[in-house]
């Protein structure tokens, strides 16, 4: 279809605003002109976060040479048909603003040759006005380069984060177009290096490997097999992808990734519609990996309401959420059946990490949040996390207990001056760590255990971009990791406490926490708390009397000894008057 300029009438319909915001919203938008071209091989190149040079080519329809110009002009697309349509919109693009705000932002060069073409056109763009055009040979497809974006715009320049940073952001926009476009071979190049490659197999999993890791990809469930590209729109809502296992979870929501009609969406609703089939079945604070297209009849999703194009808004929000529940819920039903679950969790503990059943005793715990009935969960609900502020200081100090044995290789039994305790040794010795770490870095003294053999760990694009905008911060925790290619890293120290605990994991589980946007203080919180999970021991390791006993006196010098750093009680207390009550003593 030849471009054409939007009459203003049907420009004016189009959701406006900025959409040039940063680098990655640059490589976005040419990422999805690449994939509305029919590209099969798109590569991407990112210089200096973006700020230096974004280059994306792809191996699509390209754009004939006496349109050249055209496709540079405000609203003018080769997308919409006639009368513009804008409830059914197949393509990613519809607005014709993308070329013309880039091109308004930096300088651009475009060469392009449509495949039946016998030579190529090049055209170069600077301050918007094209500054050299004419022939250029050049393979069938579209290159677009981007130099110097924001050069003329100190204070958007002034916003943006480390180039690092802004790499890491387009590491994870890439990421997700991979994901959506299994079909598609995605190349990107970070500053020379290259840092992700799907295959373009067609099959989520493959992509799913490169970008998360092959152990984590083959161990995700299946829903239906993805549509992949031909399915024509369907009738009714139905949802394809790969969910992780209750087993495998993540600290974060943002590896909960959403395409409604393989468009990549930022949906609350439909990413809580995940959350909530997980219900019972992760801890508090964790969120699963899933990969998810939500296909959706056409006319059932509006795509017009955001410059950007990144959220949706759909007809039918509530069956749609519950077709995406129910959809991942029987997946992670058949996978493995939920076990019946009566009463409150007097722990707060799940069902399915392994926590013993109700007790039938009535105790309670004592602080930390209120038994929550499973089934029950507010929408968006924050993480479980009661912040360290937010307990009851120095009045919650424990008296002298004296451990008497161990339950279930997972609960220390003490008695003391007012009663029974029952500990759970998991949560305090998380509790312990904790706030050891947390001295540690205020002193600005690490425990470091050098590894005799360095260990290989995959990381994701976000999280290796995490690793290169941290590393002095984790260097000072005594965790230090070296590139070792392919995504491979490995890892020559760790802090001491981590020594013997499952290394990889807690790296990776560390870059997420400091791929997130936090404040300083809440972040080294995090670290020492996700560090401290990760090296406590753990429910069903057996104890001896020596290990508990030291334990508990450890416990009992911290500040805050009733919580774990997640706000989970580590302990419930049954008071010498209540057993009295109970035996009918009173
Ligand atoms: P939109 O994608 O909303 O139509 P853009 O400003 O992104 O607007 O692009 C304008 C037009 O330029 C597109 O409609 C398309 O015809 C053409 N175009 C842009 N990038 C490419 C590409 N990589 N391959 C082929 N055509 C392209
Ligand atoms: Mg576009």
């Amino acid at each position: 279809m030849p471009i054409r300029v939007l009459a203003p009438h049907e420009a004016a319909r189009i959701a406006a605003g900025e959409v040039i915001e940063r680098p990655a919203s640059v490589v976005k938008e040419l990422i999805e002109n690449a994939l509305d071209a029919g590209g099969r091989r798109i590569s991407i190149e990112v210089r200096q976060g973006g700020t230096g040079l974004i280059r994306v080519s792809d191996d699509g329809g390209g754009i004939p040479a006496h349109e050249l110009r055209l496709a540079f002009e405000r609203h003018a697309t080769s997308k919409l048909p006639g009368e513009a349509d804008l409830y059914h919109i197949a393509s990613l693009g519809f607005r014709g603003e993308a070329l013309p705000s880039i091109a308004a932002a930096a300088e651009v060069e475009l060469i392009s040759r449509p495949p039946e073409a016998t030579a190529g056109a090049r055209t170069r763009l600077v301050g918007g006005r094209v500054v050299e055009e004419g022939a250029q040979g050049a393979p069938p497809g579209t290159t677009v380069t981007v130099r110097y974006l924001f050069r003329r715009q100190p204070a958007r320049l002034k916003f943006l984060r480390s180039p690092a940073a802004e790499g890491g952001q387009v590491a994870s926009l890439v990421s997700q177009y991979a994901l959506a476009y299994p079909e598609v071979r995605f190349t990107l190049h970070t500053d020379g290096r290259l840092t992700l490659q799907t295959p373009g197999s067609g099959h989520l999993r493959d992509a799913a490997a490169a970008v998360y890791g092959g152990q984590v990809a083959a161990s995700l469930l299946e829903l239906a097999p993805s549509d992949g590209e031909a399915a024509a729109p369907p009738q009714e809502a139905r949802v394809s992808g790969l969910i992780s296992p209750s087993e495998l979870s993540r600290a974060n929501r943002s590896y909960i990734s959403l395409f409604v009609n393989r468009r990549w969406v930022r949906h609350r609703t439909l990413t809580y519609a995940v959350q909530e089939a997980y219900q019972g079945m992760l801890p508090p604070g964790r969120y699963p990996l899933a990969i998810l297209n939500v296909a959706l009849p056409p006319e059932d999703v509006d795509v017009n309401v955001h410059p950007a194009k990144t959220e949706v808004r759909l007809r039918r929000e509530r069956e749609t959420f519950a077709t995406v529940q129910r959809a991942v819920r029987r997946v992670l039903a058949d996978y493995a059946p939920v076990p019946a679950w009566s009463g409150p969790t007097v722990s707060g503990e799940s069902p399915g990490s392994g926590a013993a059943a109700p007790a039938a005793w009535p105790m309670t715990p004592l602080s930390g949040p209120p038994p929550s009935p499973s089934g029950q969960a507010t929408p968006e609900a924050p993480p479980a996390t009661v912040p360290a502020e937010a307990q009851p200081p120095l009045a919650a100090r424990l008296p002298l207990l004296r451990p008497v044995g161990q339950v279930s290789n997972t609960y220390i039994i003490a008695e003391g001056p007012e009663g029974l305790y029952l500990i759970d040794q998991h949560a305090a010795h998380e509790r312990v760590l904790y706030e050891r770490l947390l001295a540690q870095q205020q002193e600005g003294r690490a425990d470091v255990q050098g590894l005799l053999e360095p260990l290989p760990v995959e990381l994701s694009p976000r999280q290796a971009a995490s690793l290169e905008a941290n590393a002095d911060a984790l260097a000072a925790q005594g965790l230090t990791l070296e590139p070792f290619g392919d995504g491979t890293y490995l890892v020559r120290s760790v802090p001491s406490c981590l020594a013997g605990s499952d290394i990889g994991s807690a790296v990776g589980e560390l870059l997420d926490l400091l791929a997130g946007e936090e404040s300083a203080g809440e972040r080294s919180r995090h670290v020492a708390a996700s560090l401290a999970c990760h090296a406590a021991v753990r429910a069903g390791q057996p104890l001896s009397d020596q290990e508990m006993r030291e334990l508990v006196r450890a416990l009992e010098e911290t500040e805050q000894p009733r919580t774990c750093p997640h706000g989970r009680p580590t302990m419930i207390h049954l008071s010498a008057e209540a057993l009295a009550r109970q035996f009918g003593r009173h």
